[in-house]
């Protein structure tokens, strides 16, 4: 029988999920499938039991839900307690487990995806939300020299500080950064609206690598400001591949090959 997964969210016609885990499936020759799911905003809780209930074997969750998940799992894996939300659901044996891929998926789109190395770099990461504070722990296990995070609201960075306690973690205001740094991660939603975080322009060097979280057909204004810098520039679409392929894995047990499906989402955009 095939085995059903879901994304759930709220709005959901967007998501580009299905997209990629109809490929992942069709490229492993897993009988799985996978759908979307609008649940209210306020009825996260009964759409995920109802789905349960159905049959459903797991579910990755997207806006507005990831805390909702996380408080709803039943035993959550180390990364999706660090990360303080859950995007992957497993159902298994009357249990629901939450796991959280995104982190994984930005270190190894950085690092396999762009072929760009962290371990002994200077890295500056924008933002203390939700996703920022997903990407602290896999970042620190690549063995950063120093990992800064700045923040508008500095005690937001100041309190994910204090919480990862690590030797090469230190929180900033932006208007106290100084140097240049080997690689800049936008983790803000500043980009949604087209804004750009007060990032000093002194944090690029032609040997910086730029990465923003937001995707699209352009290049964010994030990445424009980076570019012209001289920095080189990523946007977030290998993230979004990698956490689905990292949940693909936690699901079968098989991981799939993200190089084809990334350059096909691209062609698509
Ligand atoms: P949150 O709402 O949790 O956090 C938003 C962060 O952005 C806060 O640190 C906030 O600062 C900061 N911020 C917002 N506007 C500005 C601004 N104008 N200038 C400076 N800082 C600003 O959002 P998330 O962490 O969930 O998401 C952040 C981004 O990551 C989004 O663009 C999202 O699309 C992207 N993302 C991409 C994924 C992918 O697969 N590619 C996966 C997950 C997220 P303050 O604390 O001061 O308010």
């Amino acid at each position: 029988m095939t085995d059903r997964y879901v994304v759930i969210g709220n709005p959901i016609a967007h998501s580009k999920s299905p997209q990629i885990h109809a490929r992942f499936a069709q490229q492993t020759g897993e009988d799985i499938a996978y759908d979307r799911l609008l649940a209210p905003v306020d009825g996260f809780d009964a759409a995920v039991r109802e789905f349960v209930a159905a049959g459903g074997r797991g579910a990755n969750v997207t806006v507005p839900f990831k805390l909702d998940a996380f408080a709803l799992a039943d035993e959550r894996s180390a990364r999706a307690d660090a990360a303080g939300a859950v995007n992957t659901l497993k159902f298994e044996a009357g249990r629901i487990i939450g796991d959280n891929t995104d982190g994984v998926g930005l270190v190894r789109d950085i690092v396999a995806g762009a072929g760009v190395s962290v371990a002994g770099k200077r890295v500056l990461l924008l933002g203390a939300g939700g996703a920022a504070r997903g990407v602290i722990l896999p970042l620190l296990a690549e063995a950063p020299v120093e990992l800064t995070i700045a923040n508008r609201t500095v005690a937001k960075a100041e309190e994910l500080v204090a919480q990862f306690a690590h030797a090469a973690l230190n929180a900033s205001r932006f208007e106290d950064l100084s140097g240049t740094f080997d690689i800049v991660i936008n983790a803000t939603s500043a980009s949604l609206s087209a804004e750009l975080p007060p990032v000093p322009a002194s944090a690029f060097a032609a040997t910086t690598f730029a990465y923003d979280m937001m995707y699209g057909a352009q290049p964010t204004v994030f990445m424009q400001l980076a570019a012209r810098h001289g920095a080189a520039v990523r946007d977030g679409l290998g993230m979004l591949v990698e956490q689905a392929a990292e949940a693909f894995f936690v699901w079968r047990g098989v991981r799939p090959d993200t190089a084809p499906v990334y350059q096909w989402l691209r062609a698509q955009l």
